[in-house]
């Protein structure tokens, strides 16, 4: 059965810099774009390219105090007023201010909200926005390289259209902001896989954070070990996530496709190829259930582009040829679309990461599992 899809982009997403050195760099999305056309993606009426409108100051608000709405917009506007360091923003840690800032955060935020009002209203049975999943902005303040919080805003959309959501966040950082916005809500269950807060930004995201009140038990984290690889990933991800999305039973699910899990990855430490993240994927869409995907991390942008790129050919169940276009090859390179190597990780690390992921596992069905008649 062919499935219908969206893929919300318009250059105007890509062409901000936050800071000439920041590692996030939204050219990357230009980059996913670029080689998706090249492949014809958008040739068919089941692919809609859709471009992007801006999240509504009210819309904002859904989630984000007021305070701090303005206080973006006027360092957006290099207005002043307001205390920088307040809102966690400054020149040069994470979250530096910019001009645009609040246009840049409101249209990706604006995105995400589109693509979950296209599946709402059932236009489409899958929609991609690359631009969003910025996982970590909280209510009232900026955190790693995220000033709007889209997740949380597209998850509030669906619960007032009454729907039940289910949050997948693959990213190699904790989605803690998004946890943060639902921990003691029933109604949305989060599941977040990420490189162990031990060892990497935001520091949180481990078992024992599993919910309160009637949320207690809807808050799911499985922290993996540094240099943990495809095989150790995926036999803890088939554990955990399959039988709760299956109990849970949600009627959209969320996810985030972060891929700062990949093995060249500037910022994280995790190993995963496009063979383990296509597979993640090939999962989600089995389940057949509406689909909201969001984009997130992600600072190899060789890397961002071609999983990517691979991850709506699974929306898509297309198979993109091997061969990356010579038009593009100053951007991505000159490789191949998929991964021709694997990392190699010593032995005793991997006998480390395997038990910390097997002892993640069996923490989460003590924990939480009973929640879930599981
Ligand atoms: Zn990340």
């Amino acid at each position: 059965m062919s499935r219908r899809a969206a893929f919300i982009y318009d250059e105007a997403l890509s062409h901000h810099q936050l800071r000439g050195d920041h590692p996030m760099r939204p050219v990357r999305l230009q980059y996913t774009y670029e080689l998706l056309q090249s492949y014809g993606a958008f040739d068919q009426n089941t692919s809609l390219l859709v471009p992007p409108r801006p999240a509504t100051a009210e819309e904002l608000g859904k989630l984000h105090s007021t305070d701090y709405i303005a206080a973006v917009r006027s360092f957006s506007e290099g207005a002043g007023g307001y205390d920088p360091g307040r809102f966690n923003f400054s020149a040069q840690g994470d979250n530096p201010m910019y001009r645009g800032m609040y246009d840049a955060a409101a249209l990706s935020s604006g995105a995400s909200l589109l693509a979950a009002e296209m599946i709402a209203s059932k236009q489409v049975d899958v929609a991609f926005n690359i631009s969003g999943g910025l996982h970590h902005a909280s209510a009232g303040h900026a955190s790693g390289f995220c000033v709007f919080n889209d997740p949380a805003l597209a998850i509030k959309y669906l619960l007032e259209q009454n729907l039940r959501v289910a949050y997948l966040d693959i990213d190699a950082h904790h989605g803690d902001g998004v946890q943060e916005a639902f921990f003691d809500d029933d109604r949305v269950l989060t599941i977040s896989i990420h490189e162990s807060g031990q060892y990497l930004f935001p520091g949180t995201g481990f078992v024992p954070e599993a919910g309160v009140g009637r949320g207690d038990g809807y808050s799911v984290n499985l922290p993996l070990y540094p240099y943990t690889d495809d095989e150790i990933y995926l036999a803890a991800y088939y554990e955990i996530v399959p039988p709760l999305i299956k109990a849970f039973a949600p009627d959209v699910v969320v996810t985030q496709l972060g891929i700062d899990t990949y093995h060249s990855d500037p910022l994280t430490h995790l190993q995963i190829t496009t063979r383990g993240y296509v597979e993640a994927v090939k999962e989600i869409s089995q389940w057949g259930i509406p689909w909201l995907a969001l984009g997130g991390g992600g600072y190899d942008l060789s890397a961002v582009a071609r999983s990517w790129a691979l991850a709506y050919g699974v929306m898509l169940n297309v198979e993109w040829p091997d061969a990356l276009p010579a038009s593009l090859a100053e951007q991505i390179g000159d490789g191949t679309l998929r991964d021709s190597v694997t990392p190699s990780v010593p032995d005793d690390v991997r006998s480390d990461a395997r038990k910390y992921a097997e002892d993640s596992v069996e923490r989460i069905k003590e924990r939480v599992f009973p929640t879930h008649s599981l």
